[in-house]
């Protein structure tokens, strides 16, 4: 498990369980826990949509009080990765944003990502390919698109829409216990 967390300005202030490992083994050592404390986290975040979405989680736990938790892909070279993200309030205000490996396979993959060829939309969540009106797993879309492309980071509906489940459960979780609370 890795953990960062967030004061009520999105400053990081703490990042820890296996952090520095995964971030020297996947981002490098400017994503290591010196290298971003004291940093906004949107400066840490590349892609306007992927900001958007995930401060789209944030203020609903700032709101209710309850944790939000999401999935995303995060793979290496080698492995498809799927991690869960838990976004967890403190009693200081502060967020703790937890990471932990829900599988992990050998990946049948076909390197895709090239430069300066034809923009296209990956989801920075899932990380499908949108195709015409489909959004595919990387390794069919280079099998069908062989193509050079560039990637264009966005997040594809069925993540927008997990994403809009889960912070209406914490919603009506936190209705629930205010409901109690009044009978
Ligand atoms: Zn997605």
């Amino acid at each position: 498990m890795r953990y960062y967390t967030i004061n009520y300005q999105d400053v990081i202030v703490d990042s820890g369980g296996d952090w520095d490992d995964f971030a020297l083994s996947n981002d490098g050592a400017a994503a290591t826990t010196q290298s971003i404390l004291g940093a906004s986290l949107w400066s840490q975040i590349s892609g306007s949509q992927t900001r958007s979405f995930l401060n789209a989680l944030f203020f609903p736990v700032r709101d209710s009080g309850n944790p939000i938790i999401t999935r995303y892909r995060c793979d290496s070279p080698k492995k498809s990765r799927l991690f869960e993200q838990k976004i967890t309030l403190n009693g200081d205000c502060s967020l703790t944003v937890s990471h932990e490996l829900v599988w992990k396979n050998s990946k049948n993959t076909a390197k895709i990502l090239t430069k300066n060829g034809n923009l296209t939309n990956q989801c920075a969540q899932c990380l499908r390919v949108e195709c015409g009106n489909q959004w595919l797993e990387t390794y069919a879309y280079s099998l069908s698109i062989p193509n050079e492309i560039q990637l264009n980071y966005s997040v594809c509906p069925d993540c927008k829409e997990a994403a809009t489940m889960a912070i209406h459960d914490a919603r009506i979780i936190a209705f629930n216990k205010n409901a109690s609370g009044r009978r």
